[in-house]
Parts: C-alpha cells; structure tokens; sequence
C-alpha cells in the first residue's frame, strides 16, 4: 500500500517557516499586505478566499478583503487593480477567478504589477519561470514540488507524465519538473494512448478535471501519483481526478483528496506574499 504524502502537515510546516519570516521581515519595520478581491459571490470561491484569509492571519500578515458585486465592470475592477498597483502598503494583488463574464481574466491578469503577482498568473511570471529567471511562481505546481522534495520524492532523472495543460497547474507544473532536471511529458484531450504514456510515469500528476478518472490501469507498480482535482462525488464526498482507493495499491506514494494537494496552494500563495514583502 502507498504511503500518504500529506499535503496538511507539509502545509502547516511551510505556513510556520512563512510565520518566522514574516516576524523578522516586520523586525526590520517592512508590513506586509495582501489585497484579495471577489467580483460576485461564487460560493466555491468564497470558501477560497475565506481561506486565504485565515492563513493570512495565521501567518501574519494583513489581508485587504475587497468584495465587489457581480455586475462590476471591467473597467471598475481594472481602476481598483490600478488603485492598489499604486498602493504602497500593499505587498500582494490576488484577483480570485474566475470573474464574472463581462470582465476579460487576461486583461486583469495582465494590469497587475508584475512586482505583485502573488498567484504568479502575470505574463512576467509566466516569462521568468519559462527562462529559469528569478520570480513568483503559481501556487499549485510550485506546492506540488514542495510535496515531492518534502517526501524525499527524487525528480532528477525520473519520468514525470502529467495530465492536464492548463495555465493555472499543467504548463507551469511540466516547466518545474524540468528545471528539477524531470523528464517531463505532458498528455491533453488529444493525447493518444493515454494509458501508455501514464504507464511510464515514475511521478505521475493528474489535473483533469474529471472524477476519479486515472484508474489502476493508468499506473505504474511504485509510480508516486499527484491528485490535483477537487469535485464532490454523487455521495457529497469530495474526491480527485484519481480513484485513490484503487491506485493506492499499486503506487508507492500517493496524495489524498482532500488533504494533498489543495491545503499547499494557500501556503504557497503566503510564501509568495512573504517574497514580495522582501523585494
Ligand atoms: P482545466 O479544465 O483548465 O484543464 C484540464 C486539462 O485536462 C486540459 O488540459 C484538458 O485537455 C485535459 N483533459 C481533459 N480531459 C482529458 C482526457 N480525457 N484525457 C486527457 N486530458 C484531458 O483544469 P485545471 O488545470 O484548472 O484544474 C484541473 C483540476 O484541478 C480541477 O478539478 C480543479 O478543480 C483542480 N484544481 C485544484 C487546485 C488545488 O489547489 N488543489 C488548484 C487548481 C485546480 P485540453 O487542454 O486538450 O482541453
């Protein structure tokens, strides 16, 4: 049977180094703040941003909460993002998507100060992380590599397969495995023989999207398998893309759902806050 990789206590463990950083920045009079703005009242993103705001307060730094209805324009929010670019006080910028369908993402994406893109979403972020430069990297995959170098997981060398090629988790995760000297493959709706490929992973990353989707079939004996998807299962149980019950038999490290991947995002986006603050 797998061994657990859990995400909860490797969380806990980066928020408290956060929390230490946090208190010698604030030794050496730098505040930190981070402005988290909801457009409309999505109830999954309410409880993302409730979050945020607890483990910004776990950790120590001051939270911004901006609550806009969901008829704000884009030019509304563009003004604020505008507003809070000029601010001083604010280290961090994290607009919770997805916005509301007048409002264009990439435009909002794209006006927020690269020197504050804590959900490392900016077109610069994206650039540097491209090139192997210096710069805030998107929550999701850079916790994923947290989890893997905290279980004593070996990247160097190894294959890594992952499903997914999304902004947010795929194409950033495949840019990360590689520049821990992965070689990485990444499988998308058009893939053929996708079980093929799965099939050859010594570190398999699953972001589809697709409930329980990756069964047994789909894995290595002794892969280590990351569940990214988070859905609630006919039963209001929440679940991931990977049938956990199944492929815990055969992987050698696995990742629940929930308590793996998604408790690492919220700590990665305080490690980012703690960064910009020190900028
Ligand atoms: P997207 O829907 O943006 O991307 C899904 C990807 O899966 C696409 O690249 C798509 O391919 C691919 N895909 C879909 N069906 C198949 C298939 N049958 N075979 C192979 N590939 C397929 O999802 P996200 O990346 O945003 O999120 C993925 C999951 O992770 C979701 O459940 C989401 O809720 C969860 N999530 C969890 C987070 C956390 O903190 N734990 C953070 C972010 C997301 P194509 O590009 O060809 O369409």
């Amino acid at each position: 049977m797998a061994k657990l990789i859990d995400g909860k206590y490797i969380s806990t463990q980066i928020k408290d180094e956060v929390k230490e950083k946090v208190k010698l920045l604030k030794e050496q009079g730098k505040e930190i703040c981070l402005a988290v703005i909801q457009v409309g009242e999505d109830p999954a993103s309410s409880v993302y941003v409730r979050n945020k705001k607890r483990a910004c307060e776990y950790v120590g730094i001051e939270s911004l909460a901006y609550e806009l209805p969901e008829q704000t324009t884009e030019e509304e929010l563009l003004a604020l993002v505008e507003d809070l670019n000029k601010n001083e006080k604010v280290n961090g910028i994290l607009v919770q998507l997805p916005l509301p369908e007048q409002i264009d993402e990439d435009k909002i994406i794209r006006a927020i100060s690269p020197d504050k893109d804590v959900d490392g979403f900016h077109p610069e972020s994206v650039g540097r992380l491209c090139i192997g430069e210096a710069g805030f990297l998107p929550c999701t995959p850079a916790g994923i590599i947290e989890l893997l170098k905290r279980s004593n997981v070996e990247i160097d060398g190894k294959e890594c397969v992952i499903v997914g090629r999304s902004n947010i988790v795929g194409k950033p995760m495949s840019l990360l495995l590689l520049r821990e000297n992965g070689t990485v493959t990444v499988a998308h709706s058009h893939t053929k023989n996708l079980k093929e490929i799965t099939r050859r992973a010594d570190i398999l990353v699953v972001a589809i999207g697709k409930p329980r989707f990756i069964t047994v079939d789909y894995v290595k004996e002794g892969a280590v398998v990351i569940d990214v998807g988070i859905h609630r299962d006919e039963n209001n149980h929440l679940c991931g893309d990977v049938d956990f019950e199944q492929v815990k038999e055969k992987a050698s490290a696995i990742t629940p759902v929930p308590g793996g991947v998604g408790p690492m995002t919220i700590s990665m986006l305080m490690s980012n806050c703690a960064a910009a603050a020190d900028k």
